[in-house]
């Protein structure tokens, strides 16, 4: 549940042009009932954007010609958007108080590592983590995994893949290392999306993330 009073964004409340996040978002409506998030940036950059307000004079709805972008207010259990004009007072309250500009806000990418994103085994962090996908299990760092697997550390590369041992011959590589995936964590870190089902945002940020850690003793011992 979406909590309005604790200004919470939900995971999925990015700008789809420029993958800006925690700020006041758009919907443009198309009947077809698809909803597309866009911030005010990229609202603005489209050709002849007239600014309405609503009659509190809030600045909630733009439009460009026929397209109309409306505050994007999610319900508080995130599975649709409130109407325009229908959305309950504290919801609209969640809205204003996002920052309006997406320079003001936060990109997955330079968000920090979650507290819990650690390796189960050595307790490594700010590096890549892979985890098994079947049941609840910690994430593990490339040295635990490789030396549970019998490979070499190196075999990971900076992205985090390995050879693809299916298509070995066409050179194709994957980051899915024997059954470890990607461990890429929602932004408040307590939960794992899906193999491949990740936000492209969210794969840049495990990307960046190092592939290699030391382990903690060995830092320590350096
Ligand atoms: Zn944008
Ligand atoms: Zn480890």
């Amino acid at each position: 549940m979406l909590s309005y009073s604790k200004n919470e964004v939900p995971d999925n409340y990015i700008c789809l042009e420029c993958g800006k996040t925690n700020c006041k978002l758009f919907r443009e409506y198309d009947w077809s009932r698809t909803v597309k998030l866009l911030c005010v940036n990229c609202v603005d950059g489209k050709q002849g954007v007239v600014v309405e307000n609503s009659n509190d004079g809030i600045e909630n709805a733009r439009r460009s010609g026929k397209v109309w972008y409306m505050a994007a207010i999610p319900y508080d259990n995130n599975l649709g958007y409130w109407e325009y004009g229908e959305s309950p007072d504290e919801a609209v309250g969640w809205w204003c108080r996002l920052p309006d500009k997406a320079d003001e806000a936060v990109e997955f990418t330079e968000i920090g590592v979650p507290d819990s994103y650690r390796c189960g085994k050595c307790g490594a962090t700010n590096c890549k983590l892979w985890r098994n996908p079947k049941g609840y299990m910690s994430p593990f760092c490339s040295r635990c995994i490789t030396s549970t697997l019998g490979m070499n550390t190196d075999e990971i590369d900076e992205n985090g893949t390995i050879q693809n041992p299916r298509y070995q011959s066409l050179g194709a590589r994957t980051d899915k290392i024997g059954p470890y995936i990607p461990a890429i964590p929602n932004l408040a870190g307590t939960a794992y999306w899906k193999y491949t089902a990740a936000p492209p945002h969210r794969v840049k940020w495990w990307k960046k993330l190092r592939t290699n850690r030391l382990h903690p003793q060995e830092l320590f011992f350096r």
